[in-house]
């Protein structure tokens, strides 16, 4: 059967975990990524100073069960801590208390989990597949899905790659003009896992009657690093989500292997602007608000240090539909339904939109034993209709279930900044659990 040629734009956890699925149904598969490979140290991860760790859930974990790669699954857990509930933190009469409210009655979890240690799992079991090209530092800038082609521009670093081994990464059907650092890509297939701000997207709405809608809520999140006790222990339970309600606004903190911390302030803009302009309110505003982080989990100094050394970013939301355009192309993950971080699910979601793609592209999968040259014209047709069908049916289950984990990802901030406190709260969790 002829082999289809798939260009996965974006290396993340999405596209990386599709590479995979594609590579193992024996197609040749290219992945462009904008940034260096995430396993070199001098890459930074976009948007983060270094990494963070994330909710990792059954959605993602069933996922890459599912990639059929021996061996994954087990190391990426490996690789995590479990969390069985959140820890509430707070202060009563000047003393400080913790309360630990369970995940489920059952005693299941989710897991801790950095992100680009898993990033960086999904991309050493690319490695291995014969069948699957890398081009890193390639940022897609065009593409028309009507005839299959797109161009990507070779960033810098890469172009000096090139000069000094000018056939270790070019793609096969590649044209790079004279002086030009653009390359022309040919495709059967395109994925594109280019994340929230996606290339492919906004290239697939010319040709789509794509509808787009997107929202910044009005919060900024700052990261913030605990590190482990001067005896090299957690300074917090390992195995909880530890949260400091405030209301319109909460801290977060979540266990990493090396027994530090890896915490998040989520705030209103208005909020930050205020510390902005008095830097000495930092400290207080710690103290009211998120009592025993500022002194005990992270020395003062460093709090304002990390405060002003790190990015202040803003959390968008992102709903469009469809997703795909004919069999030419399709978007999965962040640049598919980009969702605020409250649920734990942005990049749950976006694995498992791997897994049911894949199982639509399966179920079309033409059936086509050994093509003579003169019957290729009608396997490229069979392959062509199994996968606009596939692509079909794929937008269809698909967009709605995406648009209600966004939903609720919107609504469990709540839960998380001010519900966890509320008497209701716990009335509902005691009858649950009674
Ligand atoms: P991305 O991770 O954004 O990757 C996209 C890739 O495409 C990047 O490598 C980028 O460099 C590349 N790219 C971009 N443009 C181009 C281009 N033009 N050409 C080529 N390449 C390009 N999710 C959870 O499941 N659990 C959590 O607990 C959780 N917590 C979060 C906490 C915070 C503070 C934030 C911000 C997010 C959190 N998320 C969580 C969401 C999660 O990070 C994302 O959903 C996930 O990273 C999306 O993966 P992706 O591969 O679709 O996109």
């Amino acid at each position: 059967m002829k082999k289809q040629k798939v260009v996965v734009v974006g290396a993340g956890p999405v596209g990386a975990l599709a590479a995979l699925y594609a590579a193992g149904r024996g197609d040749d598969v290219e992945v462009y990524e904008l940034r260096g490979d995430l396993r070199d140290p001098s890459t930074v991860p976009l948007n983060f100073t270094k990494s963070i760790n994330l909710a990792l859930s059954e959605r993602g974990i069933n996922s890459m069960k599912n990639a059929n790669c021996p061996g994954l699954v087990e190391a990426v857990l490996e690789e995590t801590i479990p969390m069985y509930g959140r820890m509430i933190h707070g202060a009563k009469q000047g003393k400080l208390f913790e309360e630990s409210q369970s995940y489920d009655v059952h005693g299941r979890y989710i897991r801790a989990v950095d992100r680009a240690g898993l990033n960086k799992r999904l991309l050493d079991e690319l490695e291995k597949m014969p069948n699957v090209k890398f081009f890193f530092d390639h940022k897609l800038v065009g593409a028309d899905f009507r005839k299959n082609r797109a161009w990507f521009e070779r960033r810098s670093k890469t172009l000096d790659d090139h000069a000094q081994n000018p056939t270790k990464s070019d793609p096969v059907e590649a044209k790079a003009s004279k002086g030009s650092s653009e390359v022309e890509v040919a495709f059967d297939f395109m994925i594109g896992a280019d994340g929230a701000h996606s290339a492919v997207r906004y290239h697939l709405m010319k040709f789509a009657r794509l509808n787009y809608q997107q929202e910044y809520i009005d919060t900024l999140w700052c990261e913030f690093h605990i590190s482990p006790s001067p005896t090299n222990d957690f300074k917090l339970s390992p195995n909880h989500l530890h949260i400091w309600p405030g209301g319109e606004f909460m801290f977060i903190a979540i266990p990493s292997l090396d027994k530090s911390f890896t915490s998040t302030l989520f705030l209103p803009a208005s909020r930050f602007a205020e510390i902005d302009a008095q830097p000495e309110k930092l400290v207080n505003f710690f103290n009211e608000n998120f009592p025993g982080v500022a002194g005990d989990l992270i020395s003062e100094s460093d709090l304002r240090k990390q405060y002003d050394e790190n990015p202040h970013l803003p959390l968008i939301s992102i709903k469009c539909s469809p997703y795909h355009y004919k069999s030419s192309v399709v978007i999965l993950g962040d640049a598919a339904h980009a969702m605020v971080p409250f649920y734990g699910q942005g990049m749950n979601a976006g694995l498992e939109d791997v897994r049911t793609l894949f199982e639509f592209l399966d179920r079309h999968r033409p059936n086509i034993l050994q093509a003579d040259p003169d019957a290729l014209a009608v396997e490229i047709d069979a392959h062509t209709e199994g996968r606009m069908m596939a692509l079909e049916e794929y937008t269809k289950q698909r967009t709605p279930d995406a648009a209600a984990i966004n939903d609720l990802a919107l609504r469990n901030y709540q839960e998380m900044r001010s519900d966890v406190t509320s008497p209701i709260y716990r009335l509902r969790k005691w009858v649950e659990e009674a």
